[in-house]
């Protein structure tokens, strides 16, 4: 237990130069995360947000998620989505399939997907390729938030060509931004623990880096609440915040507990052949909302450099999710039509548009709908007692 007077002087001290807009260091991200002064935390988080983010609004944005197939090479402790080639549960959707819930998406207002799947074993490069290319034939308007870094490296492995050569014609094909997916916690003695074949912490940065060196922007991510120690987490944060500073390619923030796959088909085999590290996800406590909401506080004091966070409400559900919009986060993130991988572990959400538009507005701001770059594109209608100053920040782009 630490004695919450040295806390409280050390802790202040700490939130006051975070709030002042200067870096914090790794030992103090560590000293947050033991304290439990979430008031206090969360107070200078939101001081942040606030001249980060001096507009009246708060966004969101509107896209499905697709996952193209379940079909995954790896194996990782916490996921109940993927199937192995040739399991009568495994699928490819095809092109058709996949057109249609574009066009449910354009139909519902949307303006982007988000397209992830398995490392699947045998698919080549060209058949991604003439994916993008048929979707921007179809849809040139939709961006294509798609392919996490662990599916990018391993496309990249199996087409056995350097990493900017497949980013290079992925982007040419038609591919607009990269998800912060598969980032989990950004330190391999996590991630060896908790999967296998699956791409590691150099790995994962640097598909972020060639990317954001072609011009591209991608989010960024953390699953926090396992086996990585408080350090693990602060480190995870470095890691990211020292690319940010090379490359300024992050447009945003998103992290969420892990969620105990409750539905895990595999999770048992793999236990009893030894494959899990040790280690029964499905037996780790969920952490609660105390803690994430902490963290994403933390995240937001740490990552002085990443200008938006994004609130996790498919795994903390609608007033965890608004309260975020207090701990750092100046988005509600996406409406999320479809979400299989959180679903299939046992935890989702279901918004509507409504709800979430509810969210932003009775937490005092103004909701507005955003693309990946955090430009505005909704029609706004500006009242006619809103002063000049609130009306030149209704024009102004938020920049990602
Ligand atoms: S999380 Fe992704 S890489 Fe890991 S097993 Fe599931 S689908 Fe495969």
């Amino acid at each position: 237990m630490i004695s919450p007077a040295i806390v409280s002087s050390e802790l202040d001290d700490i939130l006051q130069k975070a709030v002042e807009g200067e870096r914090l260091t790794p030992d103090e991200g560590v000293t947050l995360l033991q304290s439990h002064d979430l008031t206090a935390i969360g107070q200078a988080a939101d001081a942040v947000t606030r001249r980060l983010h001096p507009e009246p609004f708060r966004t969101y944005n509107i896209d499905r998620n697709i996952n193209y197939s379940n079909v995954c090479a790896a194996v990782c402790d916490f996921c109940a989505f993927y199937r192995p080639v040739g399991h009568k549960e495994a699928y490819v959707l095809t092109e058709e399939v996949l057109h249609q819930k574009i066009q449910e998406t354009v139909d519902l207002g949307g303006d982007q997907i988000l397209l992830q799947g398995g490392l699947h074993p045998q698919l080549p490069l060209e058949w991604y390729e003439d994916l993008l290319r048929g979707f921007k034939d179809k849809f040139p308007q939709v961006n294509v938030h798609g392919f996490s870094p662990p599916e990018l490296w391993h496309f990249h492995k199996v087409a056995k060509l350097p990493l900017e050569t497949v980013l290079r014609r992925l982007m040419e094909a038609g591919l607009g931004s990269l998800p912060g997916g598969g980032g989990e916690i950004l330190v391999d003695r996590v991630r060896k623990q908790v999967t296998r074949g699956k791409v590691l912490t150099d790995g994962w940065l640097e598909v972020n880096r060639a990317w954001h060196e072609l011009g591209g922007r991608s989010s960024c991510t953390m699953m926090f609440g396992h086996v990585e120690t408080l350090e693990e987490r602060i480190e995870h944060l470095d890691r990211l915040r020292q690319l940010q500073d090379e490359t300024g390619g992050f447009t945003a923030f998103i992290c969420w507990t892990h969620q105990p796959p409750v539905q895990a088909p595999w999770f048992g085999r793999d236990a009893a052949q030894g494959r899990s590290g040790g280690v029964d996800m499905s037996q780790l406590p969920a952490a609660g909302a105390f803690e994430y909401l902490k963290t994403q506080a933390i995240a937001r004091l740490y990552l002085d450099n990443v200008r938006n966070v994004q609130s996790s409400w498919v795994t903390q559900g609608e007033k965890i999710g608004q309260m975020a919009l207090f701990f750092g986060a100046n988005d509600m993130g996406s409406l999320m039509i479809e979400e299989n991988v959180v679903a299939q572990a046992g935890t989702v959400f279901h918004l509507s548009l409504q709800t979430i538009r509810r969210c932003i507005a009775d937490a005092g701001y103004v909701p507005r709908q955003r693309n990946v770059h955090y430009e505005y594109i909704d029609e706004f209608p500006i009242p006619a007692e809103t002063d000049e100053e609130t009306a030149d920040a209704a024009t102004l782009p938020v920049l990602g």
